[in-house]
């Protein structure tokens, strides 16, 4: 295996790249503590409502951090209605990970009707009429 020098993306220090993080060692441990600090926040009952603006002063886990945690799918905010970020599709807030519910539906559907443009050519079309 051979090691490769990368740029670590937090606190730009050089290092030898032994995983696909693209963060340095230091930085990876604190990353993932900090993640663990946002998880086990918004888990609790007591916090379901909370809203990303509470939990950045409760962690001192910038907003950025945490919404990519959110991106990456390794924070699910699901069960709490008052977090959400902006849908990287349409820019609408959603709680329910990168892209909003009605994104995912219409990504669904473009995929569905790709898929039955192309069984159309095999199979013939019908009509209602
Ligand atoms: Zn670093
Ligand atoms: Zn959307």
């Amino acid at each position: 295996m051979t090691l490769e020098a990368a740029t670590c993306q937090m606190c730009g220090r050089l290092f030898m790249k032994q995983s696909r993080s693209p963060y340095c060692p230091s930085c990876s441990e604190v990353d993932f503590q900090n993640f663990l600090k946002v998880r086990d926040f918004i888990r609790e009952p007591a916090n379901k409502q909370t809203t990303i603006g509470a939990l950045v002063e409760a962690t001192g886990v910038s907003e950025l951090d945490i919404t990519r945690y959110i991106h990456e799918g390794r924070l699910i905010i699901k069960d709490n209605p008052a977090m959400s970020i902006a849908c990287v599709r349409c820019g609408k807030a959603t709680n329910a990970g990168k892209v909003c519910s009605a994104c995912q539906a219409e990504m669904q559907q473009e995929l569905q009707g790709l898929q039955a443009s192309v069984n159309k050519t095999s199979a013939r079309a019908y009509r209602l009429d």
